[in-house]
Order: C-alpha cells, then sequence, then structure tokens
C-alpha cells in the first residue's frame, strides 16, 4: 500500500502520521520520488483491507496499492500522461495517431501505393512487416532490409513515420537503422532479453500484448525496457485468445481504460489482429477511439485479397478512407482530435 501524501504535509505532519499508523499497527518508510511524497506501508497486503481508513488519515491524498513489478509504469510515479514525439507526430498527446499499412512489405511498388493512399487520407505512421511471426515455418516470413529500404523510402516519400517489428536481439539496430518506432510483437511479449535489449536505445517502441497476459503481465512486460532507460513505450491491446473461435481474437477493449487507470504510457488498439475479420475492423476502430485510445494501427492493402499474410483481417484503401471518416465523427464527439496532416488531400 502507498500512501500519497498533499504537497503541503510538513515533515512534523510526516512523523505525525507514521506514528498514528505505528499506533493501528502499521509500519512504513517515506519516499520522495518525482516531487511527490509517499507513505509506503510495510506489514504486507493485509494493509489493503483497510485502504479507506488510510485515505481518511490526515495529509493523506490518494491510497494505491504498492506493485514492486511495475514501478516506472506505473500511474502514480508520474501523474501526468507520457507524451511519445517523433518529429512532428505526437502520441499521447490528446491526438488520435492513426498508423496504417500492410500486414507484410510484399513489393517496392506494393508499400508505395499504400502509403500514399493512406498518407491522402491522413494517417500520420506507415506500418509494415519485414520480418514477419508466422505460426508455421512454411508460411511467407517476410521480404527482410530490402523490404525496410523500401518502407522507409516510401514513407519518406509520402511525409510519414514508419513502424516496423523486430523479433530478436541480433537484428534491433538494423530495423532501428530504417524505422522511427521498433514493433515488438505479440509473441514476443515475454521475450524478456528482447525487451531488455530496446530498453538500452532511444527509439520508441510498440509493445503488442500477448495474447494471453494479463494486464500486468504487459506492464511488467514495458516495465523491462523502461528499467532499461528507454520511456519511450507505447502499449498496443490487439486481442486476447479467448474461447471464443467465430474471431481470431478478442479484441479486449476494456484494456484502454483499465490500463489508463494503472499507466501513464500511451494506449493504443489494433483492431486488425484483435477480430481477424476484414468487416468488423472498422467497427473496432470506432471502439477504439470512443474509449479514447491514443491511436490504432490498422491492416491496409490496395488488393487485400492479394495481402500475402492477413489477407482476411486487410481492409481496402477505399474502407480506409471511410473509416477515418467516421473516426473523426466519433473523435468529436468524445473530444478527441484525428490527426491529419496539413497537407491531405481528403
Ligand atoms: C503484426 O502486426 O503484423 C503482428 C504480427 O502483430 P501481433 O504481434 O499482434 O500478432
Ligand atoms: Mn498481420
Amino acid at each position: 500500500m502507498i500512501l500519497f501524501l498533499d504537497k503541503g504535509a510538513r515533515l512534523h505532519d510526516i512523523e505525525a502520521l507514521k506514528e498514528q499508523l505505528r499506533q493501528m499497527g502499521y509500519d512504513s518508510i517515506v519516499q520522495i520520488e518525482n516531487n511527490a511524497t509517499t507513505l509506503r506501508i510495510l506489514n504486507g497486503i493485509t494493509a489493503t483491507d483497510h485502504a479507506s481508513l488510510f485515505a481518511a488519515l490526515p495529509f493523506v491524498e490518494k491510497v494505491s496499492p504498492a506493485n514492486a513489478s511495475f514501478k516506472l509504469v506505473n500511474q502514480n510515479v508520474q501523474h501526468k500522461k507520457s507524451v511519445i514525439r517523433i518529429k512532428e507526430v505526437e502520441i499521447g498527446g490528446g491526438e488520435f495517431v492513426v498508423m496504417a499499412g500492410p500486414c507484410s512489405i510484399e513489393t517496392k511498388e506494393q508499400i508505395f501505393d499504400i502509403a500514399c493512399s493512406v498518407s491522402q487520407q491522413g494517417a500520420a505512421i506507415l506500418r509494415g512487416g519485414a520480418f514477419k511471426p508466422r505460426t508455421s515455418p512454411y508460411d511467407f516470413q517476410g521480404v527482410g532490409e530490402q523490404g525496410l529500404a523500401w518502407m522507409r523510402e516510401a514513407a519518406d516519400t509520402f511525409d510519414l513515420l514508419c513502424v516496423s517489428e523486430v523479433m530478436n536481439t541480433d537484428d534491433i539496430d538494423l530495423v532501428a537503422h530504417y524505422v522511427d518506432i521498433l514493433q515488438i510483437g505479440s509473441r514476443n511479449m515475454q521475450n524478456f532479453s528482447l525487451l531488455k535489449a530496446v530498453g538500452k536505445i532511444q527509439k520508441p517502441v510498440l509493445l503488442k500484448r500477448g495474447l494471453a497476459a494479463t494486464y500486468k503481465e504487459f506492464l511488467a512486460a514495458a516495465e523491462y525496457i523502461l528499467n532499461e532507460g528507454n520511456s519511450q513505450v507505447i502499449l498496443c491491446e490487439r486481442g486476447i485468445r479467448t474461447f471464443e473461435t467465430y474471431s481470431r481474437n478478442t479484441l479486449d477493449i476494456a484494456a484502454v481504460p483499465i490500463l489508463r487507470e494503472l499507466t501513464h504510457l500511451p494506449i493504443i488498439v489494433d483492431p486488425s489482429h484483435g477480430v481477424g475479420l476484414r468487416q468488423i475492423v472498422p467497427a473496432m476502430a470506432n471502439a477504439a477511439i470512443a474509449v479514447q485510445a491514443d491511436g490504432l494501427i490498422v491492416e491496409v492493402h490496395t488488393d487485400p485479397d492479394k495481402s500475402i499474410s492477413d489477407a482476411q483481417q486487410t481492409i481496402s484503401t477505399a474502407t480506409f478512407a471511410e473509416m477515418m471518416q467516421s473516426l473523426s465523427k466519433i473523435g468529436d464527439a468524445v473530444g478527441m482530435r484525428v490527426r491529419r496532416k496539413q497537407t491531405e488531400l481528403v
């Protein structure tokens, strides 16, 4: 249990409070971090039962359960949301940022055509996998470095940032050389050596929730990255595996407001992997902005049926254009502006 104290609490007030706690049977220690004074109750979890009692004590502003496994990502460590700024784009800064592009980079022409189209519709960031985590070793594994070079060129041509997945520690420098954001995929959410390694570089990381990860496991994974010194982490809810088999995954939309309570990190949604069904993707994107996520990452292709990977969940550029219109309307209703470039040609 952590008691956050009022800024007006002086040393003698804190001592008096410690004494009062002692008389209630609790030992505590004072901690001062990021300008916030806290009292950490040391007598284990039984203290949780007394949260309302603690909240009523003088100078106690807020009571929060202590959780040592996610200290740096915790909302209580930093009272305001983290904003990740990459060039002109701010993620977590109050505008809804759209990342769009194919599941996999296939050819130079393909990534250029898609980049041109999503950029015209107002996307800020181009997505595309060059190293693909595939369930079967016989499935298309991605075009590798050549694809990253095409994507970088396409992003620069159409004034976009770009994001791509890195699957292992050996490839970090290579992928980081081409992209603005490194994606850690769902299957690697608990690849601790990879998390530590991306924590050592100063490049934003998009961390996807593991397919069977709890919120706390998700946050603890992010904590690994922050713990190594890289605080530019964006969390992505991308659906979890449930008993439902009709859809590929079950998009846990509640993850957005729940994680918002727990962490200061930006949170985005992936409606494509979240349901795995093309026709449902726009509705899930609408849900993402309705719950005030910081953005989304969506799979878009100029010819979705011909996508080499994830065709069934990839939307067309025309559907993407409609989706952007409806995101703007919902954004207006919930006070969240969809980020659009000045130069867009809607
Ligand atoms: C992807 O973004 O293409 C991807 C493989 O995502 P996930 O790790 O969420 O399955
Ligand atoms: Mn995909």
